[in-house]
């Protein structure tokens, strides 16, 4: 099954989503999280798209559309994934829905996470991420061990060079202009499932989990 975690910045969707993929038995295919990969790498697709990432402007479609595709020509992503982050442009939209069609496959579910504006810069300010795993925490409301370190690998966590009040406004306005309209493009169809993300971690696993009828 293919399912769509979409949402803003700092919405939740890396928290939700390996619950989630594990539930639905499929894996989680973040672009961010494999274009950060690329960048500790050092690859030629990492250089190019720091110098976007660092700006909170989207990497351009076509190299995103390629990464994507090639992850999902991969053995475990025959049967589904659980996008996060992708699509993220109209044209990304497009391009996804035509490469399932194309193979007889489509989108199942999209789960829209809603965080207000107001809350989004702190969730994203507080956010700290495992060098290693790429795990998330956050300094207030899911902070990591005591020393610091990564609660699933031990490995340190530090803040992104992203996740700066700064870029988090240029990527809260790429949101605005390019990401948010694939909703309305998305309603009629496949069934969109507005979930609010405000609540503890769990409550919203919850609430996700019961809008695609699966037991919590
Ligand atoms: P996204 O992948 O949508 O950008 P994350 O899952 O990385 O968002 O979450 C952004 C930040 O908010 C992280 O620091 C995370 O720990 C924190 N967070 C996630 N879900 C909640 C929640 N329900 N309540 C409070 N903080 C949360
Ligand atoms: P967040 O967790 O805040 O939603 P991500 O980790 O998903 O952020 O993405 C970080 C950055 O990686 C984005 O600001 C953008 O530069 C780039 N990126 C990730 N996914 C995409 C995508 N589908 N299209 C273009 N750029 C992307
Ligand atoms: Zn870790």
């Amino acid at each position: 099954m293919f399912v769509l975690l979409f949402g803003p910045p700092g919405s939740g969707k890396g928290t939700q989503a390996s619950a989630l993929a594990e539930r639905l038995g499929v894996p989680h295919v973040a672009t961010g999280d494999i274009f950060r990969k690329h960048l500790r790498e050092g690859t030629a697709l990492g250089q190019l798209a720091r110098s976007y990432m660092d700006r909170g402007q989207l990497v351009p479609d076509l190299v995103t559309c390629d990464l994507v595709a090639s992850r999902l020509g991969e053995n475990d992503a025959a049967g589904g994934v659980l996008f996060d982050g992708f699509p993220r442009s109209v044209p990304q939209l497009y391009w996804v829905l035509g490469h399932l069609g194309a193979t007889g496959r489509s989108l199942a579910h999209v789960v829209n996470l809603q965080v207000d504006d107001r809350l989004i810069l702190g969730r994203i300010t507080g956010r700290r991420t495992c060098t290693n795993c790429g795990a998330t925490y956050h300094v207030d409301s899911a902070p990591p061990d005591a020393d610091g370190n990564c609660t699933r690998c031990g490995k340190p966590v530090v803040q992104r060079k992203d996740d700066t009040e700064e870029v988090v406004r240029d990527r809260l306005v790429a949101y605005a202009a390019q990401t948010f309209p694939c909703l309305e493009q998305l309603v009629g169809r496949v069934p969109v499932h507005n979930v609010d993300g405000v609540g503890s971690i769990e409550e919203v696993r919850v609430r996700i989990f019961s809008a695609l009828g699966l037991q919590a």
